[in-house]
């Protein structure tokens, strides 16, 4: 049975999209400027800061008076409950359902964190297995990740794809793993001289027709 795994955040739901949100929702009752914004949108890091790091930096330049791990606990509940996948990422996992793929999602990251932003996201239902790093104790882009996430889809690993957004983890580790890939490239230009990608796409649900259509 043929295998295709998938990244998360900035690849089956637009992280920076419901991140945009949330910042707006979040200063809105307490009107920062512009210039307060873009800071915000640096000091996130696509996500990569540790939520503390990040609200301790928040509440001192903002001067807000909320103790920071309230802030973060408020963030590990609210944020995951954004997360949706688009109608064309719906429709493509379940085209390829119905087409006799095994379907994972391998994602790094807080296992509880990144689990209820797969649940919101409807992913439970839509995939054979969703594989959190923090949970399995290995992260992309070791290959050992990408054996568990084909061993728990009841899928090889041989003939198998990989898309994602992250050139190293997604990209790199699929690649290490034997996998083909797809890049979602959002604009950028592929950036490594040793390996690339087997295909790039400039949005999920065109990445995964891409792959039923090689396949
Ligand atoms: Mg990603």
């Amino acid at each position: 049975m043929a295998l295709l795994l998938c990244d998360l955040d900035d690849t089956l739901v637009d992280r920076g999209r419901i991140f945009g949100q949330w910042v707006a929702d979040f200063t809105r009752p307490r009107g920062v400027s512009e210039h307060d914004l873009a800071w915000i949108d640096a000091l996130d890091g696509g996500g990569m800061t540790p939520r503390e790091d990040f609200f301790a930096a928040l509440v001192q330049r903002l001067r807000l008076a909320v103790p920071v791990p309230d802030l973060v606990e408020e963030w590990t509940h609210d944020f995951p409950r954004r997360y949706r996948c688009d109608p064309g990422v719906r429709e493509g996992l379940l085209d390829a359902r119905a087409e006799g793929w095994s379907l994972g999602v391998v994602t790094n990251g807080d296992a509880n964190v990144q689990g209820r932003k797969a649940t919101a996201a409807g992913l439970d239902e839509l995939v054979d297995a969703v594989c959190i790093s923090g949970a399995l104790g290995v992260r992309k882009p070791e290959r050992r990740i990408f054996e568990l996430a084909a061993e728990r889809a009841g899928a090889a690993l041989d003939n198998g794809w990989m898309i994602g957004d992250n050139p190293e983890a997604d990209i790199g580790g699929g690649h290490g793993a034997g996998l083909r890939t797809v890049w979602l490239s959002r604009g950028r230009n592929w950036p490594h001289h040793d390996y690339k990608p087997d295909q790039q796409a400039p949005d999920p649900a065109a990445a995964i027709r891409q792959v039923l259509a090689a396949s």
